[in-house]
């Protein structure tokens, strides 16, 4: 790889929702080759490790209400080492082009002729749900999806009225800002009793999955106090979870069994989403 070139490559590896084995294999890749690994506060522990230990870790991650590294900084870092002619990894949580600023990353590469790449990852707007046993679709009773963030409010670009006829709503970042969230979804339209689901922690060993409607998810939110990263979803592929969950087999992360080991009687394995249904 090195002898190829010249000069550096930044990677935007995305590192899937939380739980490291749902990093894709050319993100590991490329982690494994990485000179310069540049993280962010959601992405595992156990992917760090990942890199060799040679390579030089600077952590950009940015915490609720203050940012430890601004954005600007971060691309001239990329642009930086790149262009010192080294294998940058910049891994982001879940998938980079999917509310993760990568591609202002890699037009900040592609401005300074910086060679980059993207290796797509497992987004938690879809994940997450899927791990807690609510699929995004469901033939006859979603067909459709939208993902949206909290911090969309106020921007005049949002169609509240379309998103709020949108089968299935995942709203990411959105637990701060939840309140007016479910007003502007009530106020076009959507009905109360709407099924909706708040998954804290998603695919992580301490997920918590809480259940309710959409006239009570605020006040719900609120009395729970979920710890962050949480994504909601609304709609009625919620109430698929009951059933799913009967059978649904769910491993401690990082763990793979090749074989179900025998029940006497259907019953739920390890799962700390269902202790909480
Ligand atoms: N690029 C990322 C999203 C970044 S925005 C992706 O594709 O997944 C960060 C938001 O994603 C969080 O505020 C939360 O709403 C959601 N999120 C990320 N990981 C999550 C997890 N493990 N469980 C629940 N929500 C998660």
């Amino acid at each position: 790889m090195r002898s190829m070139r010249e000069t550096g490559i930044v990677y935007l590896v995305g590192a899937g929702p939380g739980d490291p084995d749902l990093i894709t294999v050319r993100g590991l890749r490329c982690l494994q080759r990485a000179e310069v690994l540049i993280h962010d506060r959601l992405v595992a522990p156990e992917l760090l490790d990942e890199a060799p230990s040679s390579a030089l870790r600077i952590d950009v991650g940015k915490e609720a209400g203050h940012h430890r590294c601004a954005q600007e900084e971060i691309n001239a870092l990329l642009v930086r080492h790149a262009q010192a002619g080294r294998i940058v990894v910049r891994l982001k949580g879940g998938d980079p082009f999917v509310f993760g600023r990568g591609g202002e990353e890699a037009l900040a590469c592609a401005a300074a002729g910086v060679s980059w790449e993207v290796v797509p990852g497992v987004t938690s707007a879809t994940s997450v749900p899927a791990r807690a046993g609510i699929p995004v679709t469901h033939r006859g009773i979603a067909t459709s999806f939208a993902v949206v963030t909290g911090h969309c409010l106020g921007d005049d670009r949002v169609d509240w009225e379309a998103l709020a006829r949108v089968d299935t709503l995942l709203i990411l970042m959105g637990l701060s800002r939840l309140p007016a969230v479910v007003d502007q979804l009530l106020a076009h339209g959507r009905s109360l009793d709407t099924p909706a689901a708040v998954i804290s922690r998603g695919t992580l060993p301490d997920e918590r999955v809480v259940v309710t409607s959409l006239g009570s998810l605020a006040e719900t939110v609120a009395r729970e106090g979920l710890a962050t990263p949480a994504l909601v979803v609304v709609g009625e592929v919620v109430r698929l979870r009951a059933e799913l969950n009967q059978y649904r087999w769910a491993i401690p992360p990082a763990q793979v069994v090749s074989r179900v080991p025998q029940v006497s009687e259907p019953r739920v394995m390890w799962t700390p989403a269902v202790a909480e249904q």
